[in-house]
């Protein structure tokens, strides 16, 4: 067994510790030597405690390799309590770059649709540190509220730069810029900065967009789109609009990374209306594992987890209902390391399509 890694694993609140353990479950059907940190983080250990990060779960993140987080948020504890933890994990260790990688995974016997739909696999990289993120929230009066946005040229270099050794690491050929810069200076100058970097550039052609515009475009021709680059809310709005067209946040991984800290964790937040019922998708956070993995260096195993939901989905037989099926979410990750074990035995190939694999290349118009 190669490679011991420590990873630290924050489950949280509402349907986190439900899918986290499913994605824990996948980390154990690797071949990798992984020791698990386990910390009580968000508003339920806040309730338990008093307190929604404890110093041991602090040190446990400082101690691993990467970190797998569920989510955090509590009714019944203010907003800004469990946000200490987000805050900690993206400002205190400095996790800028937020990627987004977003695919449809196409199931068999589902209508048939237009090329574009079908072929949707996209990346979003979004500014997790500047922008209105977090510490700039501003002041509220009675009569008004404000918020103050940064853009720094540091923080617009170091995302963009960013992006640009992602898309060229995963022979992406295109990136775009989206932003508000026909009105917002702070978007002129995210710009700006992306001109610069990009100018020239050899291998990567460059796409500009406004907000706006992009959104229209992602809902009905996202293949003119690649690796995206923006500030942190226009990467909320536009992963809004491709999620809900790759089958829902169930779908959605994502990898927050630092120049020396890096946490994983689905896009969707707690999903109270479903905690505890064993229902909620873990492919999401299962997928958000994969990424940790390529993060580490293991890309073989992450491709595993990639393919094992590809045919997972493909086959149709073991989805939760937001995917229209009816399996448990502790079945679904059952169901992943089962496929695991056929990826790794050569049962299934994975041609370039999952559909072909498992028997049904119906592709539709
Ligand atoms: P938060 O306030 O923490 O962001 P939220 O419930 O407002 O949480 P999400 O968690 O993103 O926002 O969820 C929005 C809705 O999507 C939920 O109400 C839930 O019904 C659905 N949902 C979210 N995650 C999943 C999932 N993994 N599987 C199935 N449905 C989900």
């Amino acid at each position: 067994m190669a490679n011991k890694y420590k990873v630290a694993v924050l489950p949280g609140d509402g349907i986190g510790p439900e899918v986290t353990s499913e994605a824990v479950k996948v980390l154990d059907a690797t071949e990798l030597d992984i020791e698990l940190l386990h910390c009580d983080i968000g508003g339920s250990a806040y309730l338990r405690n008093g307190d929604p990060l404890p110093p041991e779960s602090i040190e446990a993140c400082k101690e691993a390799d990467a970190v797998l987080l569920g989510a955090v948020g509590h009714d019944y504890v203010a907003y800004d309590i469990p946000r200490r933890v987000l805050i900690h994990l993206r400002l205190d260790n400095d996790a800028y770059a937020n990627i987004r990688p977003l695919k449809r995974y196409p199931r068999k016997g589902e209508p048939p649709r237009p090329k574009w739909e079908r072929d949707i696999d996209l990346v979003i990289v979004r500014d997790n540190a500047e922008g209105f993120s977090l510490q700039h929230s501003g002041m509220l009066a009675k009569t008004l509220g404000t918020d103050r946005r940064v853009i720094t040229q540091y923080g617009a270099q170091r995302i963009i730069r960013y992006a640009m050794k992602y898309a060229l690491q995963h022979n992406r050929k295109k990136i775009t810029c989206v932003d508000q810069s026909h009105w917002l200076y702070s978007d002129k100058f995210f710009r700006s900065v992306f001109d610069r970097l990009l100018e020239d550039h050899e291998t990567l052609e460059r796409g500009y967009q406004h907000v706006d515009v992009a959104a229209m475009m992602l809902a009905s021709r996202p293949e003119d789109f690649d690796v995206i680059v923006t500030p942190d809310i226009y990467g909320d709005i536009l992963s809004a609009v491709v999620i809900s067209k790759i089958g829902g946040v169930g779908m959605a991984p994502s990898a927050c990374i630092g120049d020396s800290f890096a946490y994983f964790e689905p896009i969707h937040g707690t999903a109270w209306d479903i905690a505890g019922k064993g229902v909620a998708n873990p492919l999401a956070s299962i997928l958000s594992a994969g990424l940790m993995l390529e993060y580490l260096g293991e890309d073989q195993e992450a491709r595993v987890i990639e393919d094992a939901v590809g045919i997972l989905v493909a086959e149709g037989e073991t989805l939760t209902s937001d995917l229209g099926g009816s399996s448990g979410t502790a079945a679904v990750g059952d169901r992943v390391v089962e496929k695991m074990q056929s990826v790794k035995d050569g049962e299934i190939l994975l041609l370039h399509d999952p559909l072909e694999a498992v028997g049904s290349p119906d592709r539709g118009a």
